[in-house]
C-alpha cells in the first residue's frame, strides 16, 4: 500500500478523512472512478499478526479477557480488543453530571471495522418513512428504492452471508450462503416462527465461501479481536486494497485532522492536520473534502472549523444525536440440550435473529418504532455462566459440563432511539485533547419511548425463552447507557430542507458544496437494525453523486 509519512504538497482531487467502513469505501469508490485521493487517518497502520489478539484464550491475557464494562480501567477497554476504547486520557470528552454517554472509538487505520460484530442488515421504508406513519420527527429524504442498488453494491463487495426470507421490514440482499444454525439457534428459531415472529439468521459480513481473493471463515471465533485471515470484512483487507490497486490513493496514517480550511470563494480548499507522533501542524489541499472520521469525530471537525460550526446555517449541526436501545436480555439453559455431546459452537457473532415486528401494521399502545433481537448460545469458547454457578469440586465441574452445551441467551440487538433536538454534541471550550484540539461535550439521554421498547423487548424475550422450554436464570436489569451499543448516529443529518438539515440527500453539505460527510452523521432516524451497512451504502451513493456532478 502506498503509505507515506511525508507531507504531500500537491493538490489532490479529494481528501478522505478516516479509514473505517465509510472512509475505506470512499477511498475505493473515488479512486476507481479516476480521482486522486489523499487519505488521512489519525491512527497507525495495524499489523494483524502483532496487533490482533487472535487466538489467545482469555486466561492467557493479563485481565483474563474481562470486558471494559466490568473492568472500568482506561485504556484499553479489553485486552481482547486493545485498539478500541471508551475512556482514554489522550482523547477526552465531557458529559453533564448524571447524563453518561459511552463513546466507544478506535484510532487506527481500518477504524472499528477491524473489531465490529459484522451484523449487516438493510433498513426499509418502515425505517426511512417512519415519521409519516407515526408522526414523530422527520422522514429521511430518500426511500428504500433510492438506496437499494447501493446496498447491492456494498454487499457484493464485502460479502454478506444470509438467507432470503421475504420479510418486508428486513429487505433481502445479495447473500453468500447462509451459516448453518447450531442446536440452540434451531430451537429458538423454530419457537419464534411458531409464535409468528419473523425469524432468520443474522446477516453477517463474514465469508461462508472464498470471495474476491479473501478466504472463507473457519469459525475460530476470534472475530472481534481482529480476523487475521481477512474472512470478515474490514477496510484493510477489502476497500483499501481496492483503492491501492488503482495507484491513485496516497494514505497517510498518524494524521489527526483538526479542521476543514475554507477559501474566500466559500468553498473548502483543504484540511489542517497534526502529525500524531511529532505533533507538527500541516495542511493538505484538495478540490473535495470527505469527512468519514466516524459520526461524532466528523461533527467535531466541522464544529472546530468555524465559529458556530462549519455549514451550520440550519442550527442543527451536532443535534439529534442517537444511539440504539440495548440492555434487554434473558439468559439460562435449554434443558433438552443438557448433557448432550460436546460441540464447537464458536465463530459467529450470534446466530438466530428476529426482525422487528412492532408498529408495522398495528400501533403499539406504549411506544412507536421497533427493535430486533438475537438468539444464541451453545458451547462457545468460554462457559460464562460458570462464574455464577454455585458449588465446588467435582460436582461443580460436572454441573458446568452438563449445562455447557445448553447455555442460551436472547437479547435486544438494536431498538430505535427517537431523534430529539436536545440530544447533542457541542464543543467544550474548556477542554482540549493531547493535540490541543477542543473536545466534545456530549448530552444524550433516553426518553420514555426507549424505556418502553426496552420493557417490551424484555417481556417478549421471556415469552420466547419459556415457550422454547428454557429455564431462565437471569434477566437484564437496565437499559443500556446511551452510546453503549456503539451505534451512534445523527448530529449532521440529511434532509430535503436546508433550514432543518446539514446535508442534502447525497450527504453533501448544504452550505459548502464541496464537502461530503459519510458515516452515521447523516442518519435522520436510527432505524431498528444495525447501522453500518446503511452508512456504507450512503457513502457509495454520495461518491457516485460527487463524481457525476464534478
Ligand atoms: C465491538 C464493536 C462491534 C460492532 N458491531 C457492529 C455490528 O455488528 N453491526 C454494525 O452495523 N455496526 C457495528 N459496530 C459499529 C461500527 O463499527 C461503526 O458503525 C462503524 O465502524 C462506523 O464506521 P465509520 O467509517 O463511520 O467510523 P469508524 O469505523 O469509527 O472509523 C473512523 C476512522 O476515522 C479515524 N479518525 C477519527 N478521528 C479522526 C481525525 N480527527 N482525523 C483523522 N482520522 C480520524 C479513525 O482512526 C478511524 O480510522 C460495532 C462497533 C464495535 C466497536
Ligand atoms: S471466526 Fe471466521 S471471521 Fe471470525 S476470526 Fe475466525 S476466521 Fe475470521
Amino acid at each position: 500500500m502506498q503509505i507515506t509519512r511525508d507531507t504531500p504538497t500537491q493538490e489532490f482531487d479529494a481528501i478522505v478523512v478516516g479509514t473505517g467502513p465509510c472512509g475505506g469505501f470512499a477511498a475505493k469508490e473515488l479512486t476507481e472512478r479516476g480521482l486522486t485521493v489523499l487519505v488521512l487517518d489519525a491512527g497507525p497502520m495495524p499489523v494483524p499478526g502483532r496487533d490482533f489478539a487472535r487466538h489467545e484464550w482469555p486466561w492467557q491475557e493479563p485481565n483474563r479477557g474481562l470486558s471494559f464494562e466490568r473492568r472500568r480501567r482506561p485504556p484499553p477497554p479489553s485486552d481482547r480488543v486493545p485498539l478500541v476504547w471508551a475512556q482514554h486520557p489522550d482523547h477526552p470528552y465531557t458529559t453533564e453530571p448524571g447524563k453518561p454517554f459511552t463513546w466507544i472509538r478506535s484510532r487506527v487505520v481500518g477504524g472499528r471495522s477491524l473489531h465490529w460484530s459484522r451484523a449487516s442488515h438493510r433498513l426499509s421504508d418502515y425505517d426511512f418513512k417512519a415519521a409519516s406513519r407515526d408522526g414523530f420527527g422527520e422522514d429521511w429524504p430518500i426511500s428504500y428504492a433510492d438506496i437499494a442498488p447501493y446496498y447491492d453494491w456494498v454487499e457484493e463487495h464485502i460479502g454478506v452471508s444470509g438467507y432470503v426470507e421475504g420479510y418486508p421490514q428486513l429487505p433481502d440482499g445479495k447473500f453468500l450462503p447462509g451459516m448453518p444454525y447450531n442446536c440452540v439457534e434451531q430451537i429458538f428459531r423454530g419457537t419464534a416462527l411458531r409464535m409468528g415472529l419473523p425469524a432468520t439468521h443474522r446477516r453477517l459480513a463474514q465469508l461462508t465461501r472464498p470471495h474476491k481473493g479473501r478466504p472463507a471463515c473457519h469459525f475460530c471465533g476470534a472475530c472481534t479481536q481482529g480476523c487475521d485471515i481477512g474472512a470478515m470484512f474490514n477496510s484493510i483487507v477489502s476497500t483499501l486494497p481496492s483503492a491501492e490497486m488503482t495507484r491513485r490513493m496516497t494514505l497517510r496514517p498518524e494524521s489527526v485532522v483538526r479542521a476543514v480550511l475554507m477559501g474566500a470563494d466559500g468553498k473548502a480548499h483543504g484540511v489542517s492536520y497534526i502529525d500524531r507522533l511529532t505533533r507538527k501542524d500541516y495542511e493538505a489541499k484538495a478540490k473535495y473534502i470527505i469527512l468519514a472520521a466516524s459520526t461524532l469525530e466528523s461533527t467535531r471537525i466541522l464544529l472546530n472549523s468555524a465559529a458556530g460550526g462549519l455549514g451550520n446555517s440550519s442550527g442543527v449541526l451536532g443535534h439529534y444525536l442517537m444511539d440504539q436501545v440495548a440492555g434487554a436480555s434473558v439468559s439460562g439453559f435449554l434443558p433438552q440440550l443438557q448433557g448432550s455431546a460436546p460441540r464447537n459452537d464458536d465463530g459467529k457473532a450470534s446466530g438466530a435473529f428476529i426482525a422487528n415486528f412492532r408498529n408495522l401494521k398495528d400501533r403499539h399502545p406504549k411506544f412507536i418504532r421497533g427493535y430486533c433481537m438475537s438468539m444464541s448460545g451453545g458451547q462457545t469458547s468460554s462457559p460464562g455462566f460458570a462464574l455464577s454457578t454455585p458449588g465446588y469440586g467435582s460436582s461443580l465441574k460436572e454441573k458446568i459440563r452438563r449445562n455447557y452445551p445448553a447455555q442460551a441467551r436472547i437479547y435486544m440487538s438494536a431498538g430505535d432511539m427517537l431523534p430529539r433536538f436536545e440530544n447533542r454534541a457541542e464543543v467544550d471550550a474548556n477542554r482540549k485533547d493531547a493535540w490541543g484540539i477542543p473536545v466534545l461535550k456530549i448530552t444524550c439521554t433516553h426518553s420514555d419511548n426507549e424505556r418502553a421498547i426496552w420493557e417490551d423487548g424484555t417481556e417478549k424475550m421471556k415469552e420466547i425463552f419459556t415457550e422454547a422450554g428454557g429455564e431462565i436464570t437471569s434477566v437484564g436489569r437496565q437499559i443500556s447507557t446511551p452510546g453503549g451499543l456503539i451505534h451512534e448516529v445523527g448530529t449532521c443529518r440529511m434532509g430535503k430542507d436546508p433550514k432543518t438539515s446539514v446535508l442534502d440527500p447525497f450527504c453533501r453539505m448544504n452550505d459548502v458544496k464541496n464537502v461530503y460527510v459519510f458515516g452515521g452523521g447523516p442518519f435522520v432516524t436510527t432505524g431498528s437494525y444495525h447501522p453500518t451497512l446503511t452508512m456504507m451504502a450512503l457513502t457509495v451513493r454520495g461518491c457516485e453523486h460527487l463524481v457525476r456532478s464534478a
